[in-house]
């Protein structure tokens, strides 16, 4: 166990290169991860823009695919990839365009591929702002998406969306817990298990979703969740009836909740996970548990053979997503109509401002301006929140835009980074300590400048750095030093961003796997009232 939990640490410390290796080489039936040194003489075939820290994985590969490697003869090979929310590469990393190329190349040399996704890809992201996801499905379904469960994000634009979506898709919904109150069956046509033969193994899965507050408020009507380790229960012994030899489970839960389906339930060989963003790949008693980064930057091939006394046997490899992989043409030709269409798709206007609005950065970063109360109102308005904070440095554009329709793009300007409203609840103290390190840099212009919503203060920019605001009020009332306040912040900020240390020791009510994005709370705000002409109204006073 204490070994687990130092994978786990070690994972989040070294970041996604680095966790891959630590597969503990357990009981003989645990699975083989065992590279060899690694050559001193890189082969020349590597391409130049390869990360260097990818490099490590690629020589695996080629080390796993010599002639005489085991998993050659393993007639299966699962492809994982979860939380993708991009169909492009991010980084140089990933494209689901290559994805296809990796599957097809498997196929070329006679191998039988099953492309799986551990859910969390319709949501969030620019692309699927706009087209609420149908862009992921059309791109995974171009490039041979075999089998799929539901994460939390499948949620976030209520059930009908994600019902039209599950219909459009042209692969196996595996859905065990998520079930459909009229007709008692998994939602969207989705299959509770399904079992595959392929050669000599009878592959049985079954697909889990989490069902706790990760799943966005409000969105919860409709489909009813059933505890995973309920639904494990009711399906695994159906497997096993069925005959199935190596037990899959598809998996969108937290590492420990894995992990005690696994303590639970140890005849699972597999479990193919997400949730998690960073590569996490372990062996729990004698199950390997494998989560494959996220934005498909990565691909978690596991070779899959059966030994005649019975043993399941399991060949891992984190392939890095690089452009060592062409693009396959057919998805990358969905991908870009996507893409095409989203650039029409942004001169969509929203609504209208009646006054101009100033997003220019020596206002912003300084003080109170008409653009940053309109943002901190309709983060606050979408967390509802006490109070929402905002840093300058979050609002781009640097102009002052003039009065007239608010499309689409001004508003992915006006926030370009995709962040995720988070909620973070605060005593009294703890958020005017917030506020202070917002203004500890005044008179200077500074990203961590707070644009603020549902509270008004008084700076004092000339106060000793951490000892500058004074009469705090939330909603109208003096600022209890011992009351807890919900407060709203960008994840940014919750990640420690713009030195906002303050929030890492708190509690958090609403975390980034949760929220909404910034941007469609701007463009909700905006939509909602058709019209919009925010005025300074002093919630900032500097003392002169
Ligand atoms: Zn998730």
């Amino acid at each position: 166990m204490k070994r687990l939990a130092a994978v786990a640490i070690l994972a989040a410390i070294l970041g996604p290169a680095e966790a891959g290796h630590y597969v503990r080489h357990g009981p003989a039936e645990a699975g083989h991860y065992v590279p060899r040194d690694i050559p001193r003489d890189i082969p020349h075939d590597i391409p130049h823009d390869v990360p260097h820290d990818v490099l490590h994985y690629i020589l695996h590969a080629q080390q796993q695919d010599d002639d005489a490697a085991p998993r050659n003869s393993a007639p299966l090979t699962l492809l994982q990839i979860n939380d993708v929310y991009s169909t492009l590469p991010v980084d140089g990393l990933g494209g689901l365009a290559r994805v296809a190329t990796l599957k097809q190349q498997l196929v070329a040399a006679g191998r039988t591929p099953l492309l799986v996704l551990a859910g969390d890809f319709l949501s969030p992201s620019v692309s699927s702002s706009v087209f609420k996801g149908e862009q992921m499905i059309a791109a995974l379904n171009a490039a041979g998406l075999d089998l799929a469960t539901l994460g939390n994000h499948e949620f976030d634009f209520g059930k009908d969306v994600l019902l039209r979506r599950m219909s459009e898709a042209r692969w196996q919904w595996v859905v065990s817990n998520v079930i459909d109150r009229t007709t008692g069956r998994p939602v969207g046509g989705a299959v509770p298990y399904v079992v595959r033969t392929v050669g000599r193994l009878k592959v049985g899965f079954i697909g889990l979703c989490l069902t706790t507050s990760e799943i966005s408020r409000g969105n919860l009507t409709g489909p009813r969740l059933v505890e995973p380790f309920a639904a494990a229960a009711q399906y695994l012994p159906i497997l096993t009836r069925q005959g199935a030899n190596v037990i899959v489970a598809i998996t969108h839960l937290t590492f420990a909740d894995d992990r005690e389906l696994v303590r639970r339930f140890p005849e699972i060989d597999l479990i193919i996970g997400g949730h998690e963003h960073a590569p996490l790949t372990v062996t729990e008693n004698r199950t390997l548990i494998s989560k494959a980064g996220s934005d498909a930057r990565w691909v978690a091939r596991i070779d899959v053979d059966r030994r005649p006394n019975g043993a399941v046997e399991r060949f891992f490899e984190l392939v890095p997503i690089t452009s060592a992989l062409a693009d396959e043409p057919r998805t990358a030709e969905v991908v870009r109509s996507f893409e095409d269409r989203l650039s029409t798709d942004l001169e969509v206007v929203v609504g209208t401002s009646s006054v101009p609005l100033d997003a220019e950065d020596m206002w912003v970063r300084t003080s109170e301006t008409n653009l940053g109360d309109f943002v901190a109102d309709a983060v606050r308005a979408d967390a509802e929140t006490d109070v929402a904070i905002v840093n300058a440095g979050g609002i781009r554009g640097d102009r002052v835009y003039p009065p007239g329709p608010l499309t689409r793009r001004t508003l992915i300007e006006i926030h370009t980074f995709g962040n995720i409203i988070c909620t973070v609840a605060l005593s009294g103290r703890v958020l005017i300590e917030a506020l202070n390190h917002g203004v500890s840099r005044l008179p200077a212009a500074s990203g961590q400048f707070p644009q603020i919503s549902g509270l008004t203060m008084t700076v004092d920019p000339r106060g000793p750095p951490g000892d500058r605001v004074r009469a705090v009020r939330v909603g109208g009332q003096r600022l209890d030093l011992n009351r807890t306040y919900s407060v709203a912040i960008p994840d940014y900020l919750l990640k420690g961003g713009d030195g906002y240390t303050v929030f890492a020791e708190q509690r958090v009510l609403v975390d980034p796997e949760a929220g909404h994005l910034m941007l469609d709370a701007l463009e909700k705000y905006v939509a909602m009232r058709g019209s919009i002409g925010p005025a300074i109204d002093g919630r900032i006073t500097m003392v002169r």
